[in-house]
């Protein structure tokens, strides 16, 4: 209860930041970097990490007070945004009856049967913990169904931190991969073979050349940024796959569920062999899935012998979250998530005008997806993300943040509106980045 006496003395508020400061600095010397996955550190655009204390609808809560339109999401998991009533309804219901058995449980038999309605390609799918996980797992399955090793993927795709796939190429033509972390077997990175994303020439050249167990992609590339495949592309990469003798694996943790009910997919009617599924899959919580044809997928252990398992695969917190998750998303919910999608991207290119900035940022945008590229022309591949102006692109984050707008801290991430992004949201972000693209040019930080 306040008092007139409380109202007239209120404390004084912590200085801005003091609690996040705080808490970096005891969580520097007992997590790596002071976070548990690296781009929280907020690194590439030259801040401190803000810690969160909780999630409101398309807001996030700092520990400090702030709020921010959040556009992260999770990276991706929460299309109905945070804390949706129904969704926390379903996993403390399913907490209050055990929270893992490792033991068959009904709702996983519900899920795969959603997943299996939803994803053309998809007629039989296992479950797993991350997307890393299934990424794995798939690459087992495509290397044991053909009996080769060489894996084919594009320069900046992003699959999970799977040893063999922490490779990148060199520039233009096909490379062997050369491994991107220390630590990865080289043997590991040479079994994979980078060619840059809408390549046509250096597509055909690499499927003429190896043989392959598999060509895996995102098929809308978003971790070098959005960029989405030529037209053309996507078909392609399935003719050459049949060309070849390999598997065509769909990496749809980000796409699936999200720019259409089947993913990427359902929307180009290019049809995978196999399909990598999370992020929106498990509703906020871990899970993730990859799936296919039935006579592939037979091959998993204990139909087959292809071994696979996992301690918390098909958890059911993660299922009921997922389940709900997807249940909510009807076709009214896309139709929604498509336009706030369209009122945002139309509103940053407008901004970028009346920021100041046109001819030197875009924005490129898929339903639910979107990139503010620091660069006058398209990108079309992981060389062209890479040249984008990013002190420019982590100085309009700085002014964002500083606006109560929460984005991506990567030029090499997309934005992820939610459905529970409404239009007063969209304003507020589109006031906020207009103001962010004039502040950064005034103090010639992005010039
Ligand atoms: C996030 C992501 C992964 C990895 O999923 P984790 O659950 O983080 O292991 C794999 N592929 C794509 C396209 C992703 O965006």
């Amino acid at each position: 209860m306040s008092t007139r006496a409380s109202e007239e003395t209120p404390p004084a508020p912590p200085p801005a930041a003091a609690r996040s400061a705080e808490l970096y600095a005891r969580a520097l010397p007992l997590l790596p970097g002071g976070v548990n996955s690296p781009v929280r550190a907020m690194r590439a655009i030259g801040r401190d990490p803000i810690f969160v204390a909780r999630g409101e609808g398309c807001e996030l809560i700092d520990v400090d007070g702030n709020r921010y339109v959040d556009y992260v999401c999770s990276w991706g998991p929460l299309i109905h945004g945070h804390a949706h009533p129904e969704i926390v309804r379903a996993v403390s219901d399913a907490a209050a009856l055990g929270t893992s058995f490792g033991a068959p449980t009904p709702g996983e038999v519900e899920l795969a049967a959603e997943i299996v309605a939803r994803v053309p390609s998809v007629e039989m799918v296992r479950m797993t913990s991350s997307g890393t996980e299934a990424t794995m797992s798939a690459l087992r399955l495509a290397r044991a169904a053909t009996g080769r090793e060489a894996i084919l993927k594009f320069a900046g795709a992003y699959h999970g931190h799977v040893d063999g796939l922490l490779a990148e190429a060199g520039s233009g033509l096909a490379t062997q991969g050369i491994p991107a972390s220390p630590g990865v077997p080289e043997a590991a990175a040479k079994a994979t073979i980078v060619v840059p994303w809408n390549d046509r020439d250096a597509l055909v050249a690499a499927t003429n050349h190896y043989e392959l167990a598999a060509i895996v992609a995102e098929p809308y590339p978003a971790n070098m940024g959005l960029v989405p495949p030529q037209p053309g592309f996507l078909e392609l990469l399935r003719e050459r796959a049949d060309h070849n003798g390999a598997l065509l694996i769909f990496d749809e943790v980000i796409t699936g569920f999200r720019v259409a009910p089947g993913g990427a997919q359902d929307r180009s009617q290019v049809i995978p062999d196999l399909t990598i599924m999370g992020k929106v899959i498990g509703g906020g919580l871990p899970a993730a899935a990859y799936g296919g044809r039935r006579e592939l997928m037979e091959r998993i252990a204990p139909a087959g012998d292809v071994y696979q398992a996992g301690t918390l695969s098909g958890n059911p917190l993660a299922v009921a979250a997922g389940l709900k998750t997807l249940e909510l998303l009807d076709a009214t919910a896309y139709a929604t998530l498509a336009r706030t999608t369209e009122l945002l991207a139309d509103g940053l290119r407008e901004a970028i005008r009346a920021g100041g900035w046109f001819g030197r940022a875009h924005v490129a945008s898929v339903p639910g997806l979107l990139t503010v590229f620091f660069r006058r022309d398209r990108v079309k591949d992981y060389a062209d993300a890479a040249a984008c102006d990013r002190d420019a692109y982590a100085a309009w984050c700085r002014a964002l943040l500083a606006r109560g707008v929460y984005p991506p801290a990567s030029q090499f991430e997309a934005w992820f509106p939610s459905l529970a992004h409404d239009e007063a949201a969209v304003e507020r972000t589109l006031a906020a980045a207009t103001a962010a693209f004039a502040a950064i040019d005034a103090d010639g930080s992005g010039a």
